[in-house]
């Protein structure tokens, strides 16, 4: 309700002290952000934003963050948020590209900031802290009444790329509320929930799986700069955390953290787990804390939240990805778009009222990506015979040898349970008689020497022959993105060729 604390903001360490508005561990009720965002809004409007503009915002999580968003929504600005780790000249293609009139940025990019070209369209920068705060004391407070609709787009989020240069991927209004009802309606989220925020809000998981569905419902964000395992203990005990979302590498470094056996976990209620599968082990460690996993399958351009497992299906339908949310329409396809069989490996496609209308400025990449009005996730997946989607792999990444569809996944999954691989990847090599054929990059343990044909002989009988890489090649480190997902592209160009 508008009495209640709408943000907590924790900071990365500070503990609760300080009286600021923004400072560390300070909170907010529902009234205040809402006059704040006002505030902003009539700031903004002064500096010239008008309805469609862009707005950036770079910085860590802070209620600032979704003052921005929420002030730029008032106006029918579109809110650009930026990925913190990005370099100077990846901030600066996306500034340009989306062609933002304003850059709000947090204290910590400053650096950053000043070292960026000046060839963009943003006109104001503006530096969360004192200058912010003297923007929204002098201005306005009267409501804003812009008229927007559903239809109008709220965000322009640049997918993570693992190929090409970013798009941005432009959510309407109506994509983020009927990606919140989504969540609401198949999670129990209630209106004393407290979220603990330690996924980055630049994220669309952070932002519309986690905090926009629990505001909605007038429940608390306590909002946290960065993760970090020990800190999360400290902050679920002291603000008796009930619901929180994050990646499994996350929840797996909570469970072998020393606090783990002592913390007092009880006021957790909803863990969400996204991204990528949560595996057994980790299920298992949760599960003996009596804590269950919800888990989830998405991705940016459908605002994201597409399939999702329930807790109570956590363990009979471990490494399924779930079913569709309830206002989501998926499907397992053939190339021709007609269903797959059950357990027919195809692609996952996706319709609804949560899927985006498109990539800013690109219809010819939109175009590429939709079919018949439904959107080709580019993954792999098989249902099975209860309608239980499991995501094979990346379509992109499949090797076809000889007629056969190879995935890379099921491969390296094997040879990641050897003792002295670490790290894999399987490519596809061109190959005169087969088309193309399975090649294994892996990178060894520390101190460890691999011999090719002893790991490629270990797969024998385990691996249908075609499946058996025909080569292997040691390298000292895989590329990866910044959010450490493989660049599966630039594997390809560094040991894909036949030499
Ligand atoms: P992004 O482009 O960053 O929005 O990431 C979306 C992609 O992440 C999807 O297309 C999938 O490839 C992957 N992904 C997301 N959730 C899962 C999951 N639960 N299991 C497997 N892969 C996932
Ligand atoms: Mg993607």
């Amino acid at each position: 309700g508008p009495g209640g604390s709408s943000t907590v903001d924790s900071g990365s360490s500070a503990g609760p002290g300080s009286s600021s508005t923004v400072a560390s561990g300070s909170s907010m009720d529902y009234g205040t952000l809402h006059t704040r965002t006002t505030r902003l809004a009539h700031a903004l409007r002064a500096h010239g934003v008008r309805r469609g503009d862009r707005i950036a915002y770079l910085g860590p999580n802070h209620p600032s963050y979704l003052e921005t968003l929420f002030a730029a929504g008032t106006l029918g600005a579109v809110f650009v948020p930026l990925n913190t780790r990005l370099t100077a000249p990846e901030i600066a293609y996306q500034l340009a590209d989306s062609g933002a009139k304003i850059l709000v940025y947090g204290p910590t990019h400053a650096g950053l900031v000043a070292g960026l070209p000046g060839n963009t369209d943003v006109r104001t920068y503006l530096e969360v802290g004192p200058e912010y705060e003297e923007l929204l004391e002098a201005a306005a407070t009267e409501p804003i009444d812009e008229p927007v609709t559903a239809d109008d787009t709220c965000i322009i989020m640049y997918t993570s790329g693992t190929t090409g240069r970013p798009k941005g991927a432009m959510l309407t209004h109506g994509n983020l509320a009927w990606n919140a009802i989504n969540v609401l309606v198949d999670t129990d989220l209630i209106a004393d929930e407290r979220a603990l925020v330690s996924a980055p809000l630049f994220h669309t998981a952070g932002l519309n799986m986690l905090t926009l569905p629990v505001l909605l419902k007038g429940g608390t964000c306590v909002l946290v700069e960065s993760f970090d395992p020990a800190a999360t203990f400290d902050l679920i005990e002291r603000h008796r955390i009930t619901f929180m979302f994050g990646v499994p590498t996350m929840f797996d470094q909570l469970a072998r953290h020393p606090r783990w056996a002592d913390a007092d976990l009880t006021s957790l209620r909803i863990l969400t787990c996204g991204g990528s599968p949560v595996p057994s082990p980790l299920i298992a460690a949760y599960q003996e804390r009596g804590l269950t996993f919800l888990q989830g399958y998405g991705m940016t351009e459908a605002a994201p939240g597409t399939l999702f497992l329930d807790a109570e299906h956590a363990v009979s339908k471990a490494g399924s990805a779930g079913v569709p949310h309830f206002f989501s329409d998926v499907r397992v396809v053939r190339p021709d778009l007609t269903p797959a069989d059950v357990g027919e490996t195809g692609e996952v496609v996706v319709r609804g009222p949560h899927v985006m209308p498109g990539y800013w400025g690109l219809p010819e990449e939109t175009a590429a990506v939709f079919a018949d009005g439904w959107f080709r996730s580019g993954d792999a997946a098989r249902t099975d015979e209860d309608g239980y989607v499991y995501i094979v792999d990346r379509m992109k990444d499949m090797i076809i040898s000889g007629g056969e569809n190879i995935y890379p996944a099921e491969i390296e999954d094997l040879l990641l349970a050897h003792p002295d691989i670490v790290e894999c990847a399987v490519i596809g090599i061109a190959d005169d008689k087969w088309g193309e054929v399975p090649r294994a990059v892996v990178v060894p343990r520390e101190g460890a020497s691999l011999d090719p044909d002893e790991v490629l002989a270990s797969l024998a009988g385990r691996l249908a022959k075609y499946k058996i890489p025909k080569s292997m090649v040691v390298a000292d480190e895989l590329p990866r993105t910044a959010s450490g997902k493989l660049l599966k592209s630039r594997v390809r160009k560094r040991f894909g060729t036949n030499s």
